[in-house]
């Protein structure tokens, strides 16, 4: 066994923007489950490796964009287990600058740090990347490998995220998860008992995301997703989310991402304020990590001169 199965602590939330409503808001420090591998991507991850391993396949290939979350937890994962990670990475314009890519993104950085080896791919050639047609071209170069897929979402990731609630968890009313792909939410909906309901907050545009959580739950009761709180897109952020990251930090000592978890608690925060929960309703925010990706935020940040998260 590769990652253990754990459990990680709960925080309640007093936060002075939503003194006074009759709410009790926690966070659920997925955050905390592994110092690279983090949140969400520990969970992902775990039976795939395990997978891997039963298929004695030595090399795992998978894919992201520069800055992903799950290309460093891959990459991490390979270094600390053994295996050979190749990162499939958005963008072949990276590849003829690597030099100043290394030195100036940290996710990058710390994936070749652990490893990985780096396929530059241009964005069109990206799209393609689940044909046949691509992933052939792929074991060409390198072999066979154990494929993980973008974000590292499969019936495995899914399974690995059904671990993330746990009997002492069925007091909450209401789940709460930031969505990229859809295999977290797609776990917890699994795993919530009737009386819970779970709200996705998706932090990309995507009207596909629906469909995508169809494929992997048995249920389509006890869930919705809320599109508000996207912020433009995926990667996008305004001062104003910024702004909510910082003070957040600083008055509950919890730090979040500007990616996913940030625009999550903006999100449920903002739902609190304007009185969307019933009255005693206890609400349990995931923190499915992502930590790792501030400070390449903040390089992008400070290029545009805006403020930098804390
Ligand atoms: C990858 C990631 C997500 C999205 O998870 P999906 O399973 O792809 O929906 C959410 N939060 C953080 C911090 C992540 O790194």
């Amino acid at each position: 066994m590769f990652l253990k199965n754990k459990h990680s602590r709960i925080q309640e939330v007093y936060f002075s923007e939503i003194e006074g409503k009759d709410v009790q808001l926690f966070v659920k420090r997925e955050d905390e489950l592994h110092h690279f591998i983090s949140g969400n991507k520990y969970r992902k991850l775990k039976y795939n490796l395990e997978e891997a391993k039963r298929l004695k396949h030595h090399t795992l290939l998978t894919f992201g964009g520069a800055f992903s979350n799950h290309i460093a937890a891959a990459a991490a994962a390979g270094f600390e287990f053994g295996f050979n990670v190749i990162g499939v990475i958005r963008g072949d314009e990276l590849a003829n600058k690597l030099d100043e890519v290394l030195a100036t993104n940290p996710t990058l950085k710390f994936a070749a740090e652990h490893k990985m080896k780096f396929e530059f791919v241009s964005r069109s050639d990206y799209r393609t990347k689940t044909t046949s047609a691509f992933i052939q071209k792929l074991k060409d170069k390198f072999g066979d490998f154990y494929l993980v897929p973008e974000g590292g979402t499969n019936n495995l990731a899914v399974k690995g995220c059904e671990e993330i609630l746990i009997e002492e968890d069925l007091k909450y009313d209401v789940v709460c998860s930031s969505i990229g792909t859809g295999g977290t939410i797609s776990g917890l909906i699994n795993s919530l008992a009737p009386h819970q309901k779970v709200i996705g907050f998706p932090a990309l545009k995507g009207d596909f995301l629906q469909n995508e959580i169809k494929k992997y739950v048995i249920t389509t009761k006890n869930w919705s997703l809320d599109t508000n709180y996207s912020f433009g897109g995926y990667g996008k952020v305004s001062e104003e989310l910024i702004n909510f990251i910082n003070k957040f930090k600083a008055e509950i000592k919890i730090p979040l991402d500007p990616i996913y978890t940030g625009k999550m608690l903006f999100g449920i925060v903002d739902l609190i304020k304007k009185d969307y929960f019933a009255k005693g309703t206890k609400i349990l925010a995931i923190h499915t990590g992502g930590l790792q990706g501030i400070d390449g935020m903040n390089t992008i940040l400070k290029k545009k001169n805006l403020p930098q998260i804390d």
